[in-house]
């Protein structure tokens, strides 16, 4: 620690315990960043270049000491000099790149790829303002900007910079580094780019800005608003300058080793993570054009660098531009794309697997999958769905492209970080080879009848709770109690994923306690989750939520026994206090709908048991753990594919054929809500329900009830409760982002350490 030393004396000439913590945390990083750069990056032949919309890293210091492996030392060093690691972590503000799951799986896998010794790069765009950040005033949803990036922070400036061509003008970038500490190994780097002129000044009433002064907003703001055609466009602004950027420095890498561009698949694989960056292979097919190999060439030689994955099913999420848009933002592109569909057709004419279709759309992940060598699904029965329904006509033309990369999360944060004293009692049982082969946790399983074991567990649990309860007192200035049932539901906010299904649980729950049946131990449920700006059901169901949260704290009939707590500005950080508290994780999706979760898997990790449908890696969860161990309900994910192919769902029909469910639902809209809610919304959400429920939150309700009821009943059988926590602990290592890694890297990628 005597670099550290030196290096605080010579930066604020005193000793530590004299220094703020904004003053070490500007120390931590600085020393931090050095021991990174010391230890160097991995580089090989051979690179995968993950390009991503969305990085989000979260937190960084904790992080990189761990991986660093001298966080104990640090944390050591400043308990010495009456300094504590844990608040000097709060003055580090949380990266705003990322809107969700999406964009936590690239944060992930770049741990991974760090750690398992892969050459490789992340590469993105540096939003200055993120997503936005959620405040909650009247029960609404409001949205603010996020600014993260600070004087010191950890983003590198470089010198690399390009022009990247609009139609009209040209934009200037500049390229930063962030680097990424692989465990017990040397770093790689996400990439982050960014225009020089980027204006803050211009945002005004909340994240309104004029949305064509592209000069000066192209890096203010992931993921704006699109409800409009400028908003629409500036996506587009945005996504070509990532590829454009993107597909600059990987030439030029490749080249500089050696590359002759006719080889460039000696040397680069691109995975194209969702439809957002996948103008990378017209712009790829342009630059090589540019520099003398032929159109066919050229697009060969693009099919052997790029694979594709795949994220959703939902129509709303594939991409399909107007080729005018593309005509006047990058019209050199446009031919390129016209000639890759004109390819495509005089091969495979059937117009569902058309590039630009019918009404002049070019669809994304077509192009993604006719001109790419893989596409991969990440749960097993999203992979299947694609295969079966959703992208079948192309899995019959190319059976050998598709395969499956079960998701995966690092469990260097998701609980050597986040669950500390989870983490040292799992070593003490097992050793630590489970840091470098997760599945080693099996070992547990050889304890799951030593009651002190158990005990051992239940207590972390409680800790964890107690850590979270201040975290939510200072969140949100609600008082919970560390003895009731944690119930969470942590999440973008989404129809599909059903928040409503809970809310109408609670209302459920609600009625019974007002009606005298109070439940044996009570519950708190913990909800998390912000909206897309424009996406005015989802604002709905939060006011519900809100709502709810007022009803039921101000009721003291009910009060003792259930408590509702949306948290605000759900993010990375909150996650790493709620994950290790909580006792039932709630992954309750329409069966078919999310394609793989990962928060399910941050959950079982850190001992929780899921309430969870037949969805995504829930399906994978149950067969590793075992019925006993997880909730399940619902109808199959075949059941609800029927269900749209046949038109047959009606939620009115539920609502009318059944008093409870109706009396639940009509409570949404009932005197005491209004009294306290909007008209307008809860009406709105209430009509919603009735009349369309595209996401037919009805259709499980019965069933959702029945299996929450169980499994809080289960809770108070404690060591049996406690079996089921080891075993879903046990049982998680499967999901380490390090085998979904090593997976991409055998099938996709082929790179050699
Ligand atoms: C893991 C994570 C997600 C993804 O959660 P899902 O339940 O899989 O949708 C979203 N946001 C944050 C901050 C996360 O850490």
């Amino acid at each position: 620690m005597e670099t550290l030393k030196t290096l605080i004396n010579d930066m604020f000439h005193k000793d530590c315990s004299s220094c703020t913590n904004e003053e070490l945390y500007t120390a931590l990083l600085t020393y931090t960043k050095q021991q990174l750069e010391a230890k160097g990056y991995h580089e090989g032949k051979k690179k995968i270049y993950y390009i991503s919309a969305e990085f989000l890293i979260g937190k960084l210091l904790s992080n990189n000491l761990i991986n660093l492996g001298i966080y104990d030392e640090v944390s050591d060093f400043l308990k010495e000099n009456g300094k504590v690691l844990s608040e000097i972590e709060e003055v580090e503000p949380e990266p705003s790149l990322g809107n969700g799951g999406l964009g936590r799986l690239a944060a992930c896998f770049l741990d991974s790829i760090a750690t398992l010794g892969l050459p490789g790069e992340g590469i993105g765009l540096n939003y200055h303002l993120g997503l936005f950040k959620q405040v909650f005033k009247d029960g609404l949803q409001q949205e603010t900007p996020n600014p993260w990036i600070t004087n010191t922070s950890w983003l590198t400036p470089t010198e690399v910079s390009y022009m990247v061509p609009f139609h009209g003008f040209s934009l200037k970038s500049t390229m930063y580094n962030i680097d990424v500490a692989g465990y017990d190994n040397k770093s790689i780097r996400l990439r982050l780019f960014d225009i020089d002129i980027a204006d803050e000044s211009i945002v005004h009433d909340g994240i309104a800005f004029d949305k064509k002064d592209i000069l000066h907003n192209l890096t203010l703001f992931l993921y704006p608003d699109d409800s409009d055609d400028a908003g629409r466009k500036l996506r587009i602004y945005q996504q070509y300058f990532m590829v454009s950027n993107a597909a600059q420095l990987i030439l030029d890498e490749a080249v500089a080793k050696g590359c002759n561009l006719h080889d460039l698949a000696d040397y680069a694989v691109v995975q194209i993570n969702d439809t957002h960056p996948s103008m990378i292979i017209p712009e790829f097919i342009r630059l090589l054009t540019e520099r003398g190999i032929d159109f066919d060439e050229a697009s060969e030689i693009v099919s052997h660098v790029c694979a594709y994955t795949n994220h959703t099913i939902l129509a709303e999420a594939l991409e399909k531009w107007p080729i005018h848009f593309l005509e006047e933002i990058v019209p050199q592109l446009v031919p390129i794309i016209r000639r890759l569909d004109e390819k495509a057709k005089a091969k495979y004419p059937q117009p569902e697997v058309a590039i630009i279709d019918g009404n002049n759309l070019v669809h994304m992940a077509h192009m993604d999958i006719h001109y790419g060598f893989s596409i991969n699904g990440v749960a097993a029965l999203h992979t299947d769905i694609l295969k079966n329904s959703e992208l079948h006509s192309f899995y019959e033309i190319y059976p050998e492209k598709f395969n499956n990369k079960t998701n995966g999360i690092t469990f260097r944060r998701w609980l050597m970080y986040c669950n500390r004293p989870l983490t040292e009692f799992i070593t003490s049982l097992i050793g630590d080879g489970f840091k470098k082969d997760a599945n080693e946790l099996e070992k547990l399983l050889a304890f799951q009848d030593d009651p002190e074991v158990l005990n051992r567990l239940l207590e972390i649990k409680t800790d964890a709770k107690k850590v979270c309860k201040d975290f939510v007192l200072a969140n949100t200035g609600m008082e919970i109690d560390e003895n009731s049932i944690f119930d969470i539901q942590i999440k973008r906010l989404h129809e599909y994923k059903r928040q409503q299904l809970n809310a109408l649980y609670i209302i459920y729950k609600y009625l019974e306690i007002k009606g005298g049946k109070k439940p044996s131990t009570p519950i708190t449920f913990l909800f998390g989750a912000k909206a897309a700006p424009a996406y005015y059901i989802a604002k709905d169901i939060i006011h519900l939520l809100l709502t709810l949260q007022e009803l039921i704290k101000n009721d003291p009939d009910v009060a003792p026994y259930m408590k509702l707590v949306m948290v605000e500005n759900y993010n990375v950080s909150a996650a790493e206090k709620l994950i290790p508290a909580c006792d039932i994780s709630e992954q309750i999706s329409l069966a078919s709908k999310e394609a793989s979760g990962t928060g399910n898997m941050k959950f079982m990790l850190n001992g929780a048991v899921t309430l969870g449908t037949m969805d995504g890696a829930n399906v994978e969860i149950s067969d590793l753990v075992g019925e006993e161990n997880i909730y399940i309900f619902g109808e199959s994910s075949e059941q609800v594919i029927n269900h749209y192919a046949q038109s047959d769902y009606s939620s009115r029909a539920i609502y009318e054929g059944n008093a409870d469910i109706r009396r639940y639902v009509d409570f949404i809209v009932s005197e005491d809500m209004l009294r306290l809610g909007k008209e307008e919304h809860l009406r709105n959400l209430y009509n919603e329900l009735v009349n369309k429920d595209w996401f037919m939150t009805l259709l499980d309700l019965e069933d959702y009830i029945r299996v929450k009821n169980q499994a809080l009943e289960d809770y108070s059988d404690r060591e049996k409760w406690a079996k089921k926590m080891l075993t879903n602990i046990a049982k998680a290592g499967y999901f380490s982002s390090d085998r979904t890694i090593e997976q991409y890297n055998n099938d996709i990628w082929h790179l050699t350490k």
